[in-house]
């Protein structure tokens, strides 16, 4: 008994043990996953090696290994290419252990098969739900197993088949919590870099833009003042060219201002429905300019909680990407409505150029733009104006087909 406990930590503690290298060495670096994905394999072969090769011995007669924790790891956490290599490195190390090869071919071809689609929602859930997901599916095979052992009026292998699976679970459920932990201080590391480089930039934007502001004004008023002289045509051009660029130079140093400044405190109730339908009016011309139909599906009377003009830049500079973004000829479809959570969901979609997955990731932080005269601050504001109203956007979007952009905020 004594001796089986013993093994049994020792396989507990080279597990987790294991886990956490990976975790520690190896998954740090997010733009590094994808060939970690190689990497988290082989520490499942590790681990596969060993507790095949050194199975638990149970009350002498009884033998169980943790070969189980692995196949699931490995189609959850490294994808369904890592999955199947375990299970064929599962079969590879049960031939040279002298195990039952075609009953492990068997039951575990089976439960590959069942791990599939586990796999593909598993994600989705929090830790908790994360946790019922995996018990619950481990769970179904064992127990059906000690009911029909049962049936057959074998106690002791009923006991057996149930304590060993337990202990089983037990370090399936230690491991997802490592790694879902460990996982989460990474996401929340990054977050606090992200969220520190827009700290920085907002504090210089505030005080730089602020003093570049009135000496533009003044400049903007002596042009005016010079366009009513008698000028020239061409004299005249340059000097309506020079407003725009100031215009432009302003507007940039608006957006810079926007993201200084967060203005909860004057929050009111506003007309979501009218406020979009402005924002669409203002944006038609340059829409029809590009030869670009916009289409509309807006739920009538909306409301949120938040500023006016802040919402409706928002919506325009998504509108303006979105058709900055098809260039030419295409269509972009607007549509809001309340869903039954109570957030209503403004989509904008276009059929421009698209994104990469590595792009999408990339928005949202300062500067990063793909156009010649862009900014890169446009979408930075966005983000920060619906965080701060308490709603969030998301984005999916595929090469050459199109974009789509979801703002989600809690209806009023
Ligand atoms: P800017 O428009 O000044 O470049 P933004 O923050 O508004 O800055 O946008 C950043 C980048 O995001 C753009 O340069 C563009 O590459 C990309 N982008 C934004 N919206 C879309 C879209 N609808 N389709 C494709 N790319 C987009
Ligand atoms: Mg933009």
């Amino acid at each position: 008994m004594w001796e089986s406990i013993q093994s049994m930590c020792l396989h507990v503690v080279f597990i987790l043990f294991t886990i956490l290298i990976y975790q520690v060495f190896f998954n740090e670096r997010e733009e590094r996953r994808k060939k970690i994905k190689s990497k988290f394999f082989l520490f499942m072969l590790i681990i596969l090696t060993f507790t095949m090769s050194q199975p638990v011995h149970h009350f002498e007669i009884y033998k169980y290994d943790f070969k189980a924790v692995v196949i699931i790891l490995s189609f959850l956490y490294g994808g369904k290419r890592a999955g199947f290599a375990s299970f064929l490195a599962l079969l590879i190390t049960g031939y040279f252990t002298d195990q039952k090869i075609f009953v492990l071919l068997g039951n575990y071809l089976i439960f590959c098969l069942l791990l599939l689609p586990v796999s593909k929602w598993f994600h989705k859930y929090r830790l908790k739900g994360k946790v019922i997901v995996v018990s619950l599916f481990y769970l179904t095979i064992p127990v059906t197993r000690a009911v029909f052992l049962q049936l057959r009026g074998d106690d002791r292998e009923t006991f057996f088949e149930l304590s060993s699976s337990l202990i089983i679970l037990a370090t399936l459920i230690a491991i997802i919590y490592l790694i879902e932990n460990m996982n989460e201080q990474i996401e929340m590391r990054q977050e606090l870099i992200k969220a520190e480089k827009l700290n920085v930039v907002s504090q210089l934007a505030a005080s730089v833009a602020h003093e570049i502001r009135n000496p533009m004004t003044s400049v903007r008023g002596f042009m005016q003042l010079m366009q009513k002289e008698n000028l020239t045509k061409e004299q005249q051009l340059y000097i309506s060219i020079s407003i725009e660029e100031l215009d432009r130079a302003q507007e940039i140093i608006n957006q810079y201002l926007a993201l200084a400044k967060p203005q909860t405190d004057q929050y009111e109730t506003i007309d979501l429905t009218s406020v979009i339908k402005q924002s669409i009016d203002v944006m038609h011309s340059y829409a029809i300019l590009n030869s670009i139909h916009i289409s509309q599906d807006v739920e009538p009377s909306l409301k949120i909680e938040g500023l006016k003009l802040e919402i409706q830049q928002v919506l325009i500079n998504i509108i303006k990407n979105a058709i900055e973004a098809i260039k030419s000829e295409g269509e972009i479809w607007i549509s809001a409505a309340k869903n039954a959570k109570g957030f209503i969901s403004i989509q904008i979609k276009d059929n421009g150029v698209g994104l990469t997955q590595d792009q999408i990731k990339k928005l949202g932080s300062p500067y990063y733009s793909t156009k010649e005269k862009g900014t890169g601050l446009g979408l930075t504001v966005c983000h920060q104006i619906i965080k701060q109203m308490g709603g969030h956007i998301t984005i999916k979007s595929e090469l050459q087909k199109g974009t789509c952009f979801t703002i989600n905020l809690p209806s009023k």
